[in-house]
């Protein structure tokens, strides 16, 4: 089994100590704490062991140091990650407002994350790999998109398997050609992993179970659907359902739970263990995260998640 290989984006992330709208006024903030979607999720997989590397793309400076260190000590092949000399590290500039939701401020289109390319290292890590993860967040950058395909097929050809977490944040208008490439990505999926509504639009049909059939229709084997708080729910193409329940905990900073908990369960499945077990390990990941500031700061090793498991309630 080759390793686990997730492509997109690499960023650094900066986050408001307080509470409020937006970044109009001056404002403490701390970071940078190493991040990205993708960047989540394979920190995720390696620090449980799982065999793990990464492809993208970072600045030659600090906030990509941050990033390559942090990946490295969790275990990650950095070798497909490239140092782009002109281009500095992408960045999110992120504050929560009371209700829980987030304002957003950007660097990624001027940024190394969107300049990377077919490459040596990324050829001699997809040649070898085992299973390919693409978060749909991707697909809004041109040059990770040619890198998307190319690995998706040859991985595939080799019969090595394809995750997909849509990722797509549901006011983001997709144009033609992404949301098309997104449906040609959802076909060639065998676990998705979707959260609420980002089911019914990877389906391309309304209503969760008619969701869920479509997508075993199309050819999906595994969906584990994520509900925050109210935890997860695993559908087999075979029709059996098994419900995860969320731990207990007090949320300091939602960003990353789903990546954290995408991981914990692709590594824990690859690792051989059953899908309940797996979603056990993957709601701990995802919990886990939300009690730390910072996006992969509350990643878990394979220890941490067994104390933490023994530790927390579930909800019922
Ligand atoms: P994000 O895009 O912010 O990373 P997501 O929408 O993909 O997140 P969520 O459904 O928010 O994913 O979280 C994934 C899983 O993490 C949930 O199914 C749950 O098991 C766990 N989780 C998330 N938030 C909490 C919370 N507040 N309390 C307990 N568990 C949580």
């Amino acid at each position: 089994l080759g390793p686990t290989v997730c492509v997109g984006e690499i960023l650094v992330e900066i986050v408001a100590t307080t509470v409020g709208n937006g970044f109009m006024e001056a404002q403490s903030l701390i970071g940078p704490f190493a991040s990205g979607a993708p960047a989540i999720f394979i920190s995720q997989c390696g620090r449980l062991g799982g065999s793990a590397a990464m492809i993208g793309a970072v600045g030659a400076d600090d906030f990509g140091r941050v990033n390559l260190e942090r990946l490295k000590g969790d275990g990650v092949d950095i070798s497909a990650i490239s140092v782009d000399p002109d281009y500095p590290t992408g960045s999110a500039f992120v504050r929560y407002r009371e209700d829980g939701s987030r304002d957003f401020v950007y660097n990624i289109a001027t940024s190394a994350a969107a300049r990377f390319g077919w490459s040596e290292d990324v050829s001699n890590l997809i040649g070898r790999a085992g299973h390919l993860h693409v978060m749909g967040s991707a697909l809004s950058v041109p040059s990770a998109c040619g890198v998307i395909d190319k690995a998706v097929d040859i991985v595939k050809a080799r019969g090595g398997t394809l995750s997909v977490d849509p990722n797509i944040r549901k006011e983001l208008k997709l144009d033609e050609a992404t949301e098309r490439r997104f449906a040609r990505l959802v076909a060639k999926a065998d676990l998705l992993l979707p959260s609420g509504e980002e089911l019914e639009r990877a389906a391309g049909v309304e209503g969760e179970a008619n969701a869920i059939r479509r997508l075993f229709e199309i050819g999906v084997k595994e969906i584990v659907l994520k509900r925050g708080a109210d935890g997860a729910t695993y559908y087999s193409r075979e029709g059996e359902s098994i419900d995860a329940p969320a731990f207990v905990v007090r949320e300091v900073d939602p960003t990353g739970a789903g990546d954290c908990f995408g991981g914990a369960y692709l590594t824990c499945r690859r690792l051989g263990m059953s899908p309940t077990d797996a979603l056990t390990y993957a709601a701990a990941a995802g919990a886990r995260n939300v009690t730390v500031v910072g996006p992969m700061e509350g990643a878990g090793t394979r220890e941490q998640l067994d104390a933490f498991i023994a530790a927390t309630e579930r909800r019922s």
